[in-house]
């Protein structure tokens, strides 16, 4: 438990500071890109000069794409929980994920009878297993299948320690992929911000403290387990709702609860 302290106060200090650098890069490359802009509506019959701001432009887009990333995960937005059917959070994104996971990867998705409901919020929900998703992808060049596992689980006081969960009710999802795995020292970092072994320009190291950060937030835990060569499954326990699950997201007002 000291340990998620100290991580959790960490993730705070480095959003605090990424969300002030992110802002001003964000400003510098507002003034290359409206420059650059300026110079290729003045300059359009040379056609080499036209080309290396071409590639000025894409380098101040991809700027400013991670930028909005590290500002998005600096702002730490307050949550919106709604009570939701686990097995439904999936399945609406079924596309979505399909289309992330490209034609190599299969999807196979085992829900237990009888899931409870659970309280989260949809939208960073979403960007989390979204995260998996990529994370899972990356890690089966080859192809493979990512098989995603739903159950209900009571956590007694004899193991809520060890999970750094209070005792109570849980939704377990499992994602677990036949990649590559990670390294114990991979594994030792992968919730730190920034820590990626992905080549520049592909990782930013955010998914997995970003996942960790909202878990904890929302009252769950995240786990890793991984070996090197067969996989690795993230688990995720996120708390149990009693209450009646909402059909359609904003259908029933009533149902929302909490505000963050
Ligand atoms: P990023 O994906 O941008 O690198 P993450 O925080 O999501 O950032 O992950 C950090 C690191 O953890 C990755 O660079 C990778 O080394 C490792 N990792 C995460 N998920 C997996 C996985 N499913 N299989 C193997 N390694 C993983």
């Amino acid at each position: 438990a000291r340990h998620a302290l100290q991580h959790s106060q960490k993730l705070e200090a480095v959003g605090k500071l990424t969300g002030g650098v992110a802002h001003d890069f964000n400003n510098v490359l507002h003034v290359i890109g409206g420059n650059v802009q300026l110079l290729q509506l003045t300059n359009r019959d040379d056609a080499r000069l036209h080309k290396r701001l071409n590639s000025i432009q894409s380098a101040v887009d991809r700027g400013a794409k991670l930028a909005s990333q590290l500002l998005a995960f600096a702002r730490r937005q307050p949550l919106q929980p709604v009570v939701l059917n686990p097995l439904q959070t999936l399945q609406a994104m079924d596309d979505l994920l399909q289309r992330a996971l490209g034609e190599s990867v299969r999807i196979r998705i085992d829900a237990d009878d009888g899931l409870w409901n659970t309280l989260v919020d949809p939208g960073q929900w979403e960007n989390v297993v979204m995260n998996l998703a990529i994370n899972a992808r990356d890690a089966m060049p080859g192809g493979g299948v990512l098989s995603i596992g739903l159950g209900n689980e009571t956590v007694d006081a004899g193991h809520a320690g060890a999970l750094d969960l209070v005792p109570g009710d849980y939704i377990r999802f499992s994602f677990a992929d036949s990649g590559q795995g990670m390294s114990a020292e991979v594994i030792a970092h992968a919730f730190e911000p920034f820590f990626t072994t992905k080549p520049v320009g592909q990782g930013t190291g955010l998914g997995l403290s970003m996942a960790y950060g909202f878990v904890k937030q929302s009252g769950g835990h995240i786990v890793l387990d991984s070996e090197i060569g067969k996989g690795t499954t993230v688990t995720i326990y996120l708390p149990r709702s009693a209450q009646r699950a909402i059909s359609k997201l904003g259908a029933a007002e009533q149902d929302v609860v909490g505000g963050g």
